[in-house]
């Protein structure tokens, strides 16, 4: 049987309260769309596509084209048939259709127990500002925080972790996350670090991964890291979509996979991959508003094995919590 549903869609503008600075470069303005669906008997479904195209996701752009050509009724057939070079749409759309369908079960899903029990990583901002960030984070519960390397020069980068990690509490974990902008020889020197501070002991807290340290490009140089240093590494960039999370496991990824729901692709098919293999996941952020939010935290409550801490600890990057959607729709 198929259902027919109103699409309906509105393009958003969100801006960052600090720039975003990663070696990709500063993000200023979050821009994304959220979508709606209506069903036959009224019922409602919102979703919301947010793509990172320098990430490895379509553009806005190639989004925004996508839903222009769609009628304004649509089927699940279409919801289900979504082309795989435009993840961010397979995410908005389908985990519209859920919340539509699923949605009367799960109002209450703010507030179950399931989105309590998740832990959160609080993200520092690169270079000093870490070391006046931390203190308030913690004090708002954050106990795993990750600092963006691979910005500036690495000899002050270093210099500034070796102040970090003095300050930082003992039971304090901290993720170094490099998008891609290491060299070898940097990966190296930042993976001997951590292993030369986790063999001293004298460091009481703990260095839980190194996340992209090298390009996509240089897979094969990655795993070869992972298995020279005791320190974990975590794809990120490597494993943007579905497609090249799979290929990544196929090619004998063992490490960490980040998983950026909201850029994935298909949740169907995201909860199938990984029932079937049981990768060491850590779910994360691509800045979008609470529609995405919600729906890529459930999927991080159901598919997380390992009670790692996931990565949505970024609401201190915007001004304030997201009402833009209630603005878009000036029926609600
Ligand atoms: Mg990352």
């Amino acid at each position: 049987m198929t259902n027919d549903y109103r699409f309906e869609f509105r393009p958003y503008e969100r801006r960052f309260l600090r720039s975003l600075t990663t070696n990709h470069g500063r993000w200023d303005i979050r821009e994304g769309i959220i979508l709606r669906l209506t069903d036959e008997s009224g019922k409602i479904g919102w979703g919301e596509i947010a793509p990172i195209s320098w990430f490895g996701s379509e553009t806005l752009e190639k989004a925004l084209d996508f839903c222009r050509q769609l009628s304004e009724e649509i089927t699940d057939e279409i919801i289900f048939s979504i082309p795989d070079e435009l993840p961010a749409c397979q995410f908005g759309f389908e985990s519209a259709w859920e919340m539509g369908s699923r949605g009367a079960g799960e109002k209450n899903l703010n507030s179950s127990s399931v989105l309590h029990s998740l832990r959160y990583s609080g993200l520092l901002s690169s270079g000093k500002a870490a070391l006046n960030q931390w203190e308030t984070l913690w004090q708002q519960g954050y106990r795993t925080f990750k600092w963006k390397i691979g910005v500036d020069a690495i000899a002050d980068e270093l210099k500034i972790f070796e102040s970090l990690i003095q300050t930082l509490p003992a039971s304090t974990k901290l993720r170094l996350d490099a998008n891609g902008g290491l060299t070898y020889e940097e990966a190296n020197l930042w993976l001997r670090t951590c292993d030369n501070l986790k063999a001293n002991s004298e460091l009481p807290l703990e260095i839980e991964f190194i996340e992209q340290p090298l390009p996509v490009e240089q897979f094969q140089q990655m795993l070869e890291l992972s298995t020279n240093y005791e320190t974990a590494i975590a794809l990120d960039e490597s494993v943007a979509t579905l497609g090249q999370l799979a290929a990544c496991h196929q090619q004998g990824w063992r490490g960490v996979f980040v998983i950026k729901p909201g850029i994935v692709g298909s949740p169907s098919r995201l909860r199938k991959f990984c029932h079937q293999h049981q990768i060491d996941t850590v779910f994360s952020s691509v800045f979008e508003t609470a529609i995405a939010r919600l729906a890529a935290l459930k999927l991080a409550a159901e598919l997380s094995q390992n009670n790692r801490a996931i990565g949505f600890g970024i609401d201190h990057f915007f001004e304030q919590e997201d009402t833009c959607f209630q603005t878009l729709w000036n029926d609600l």
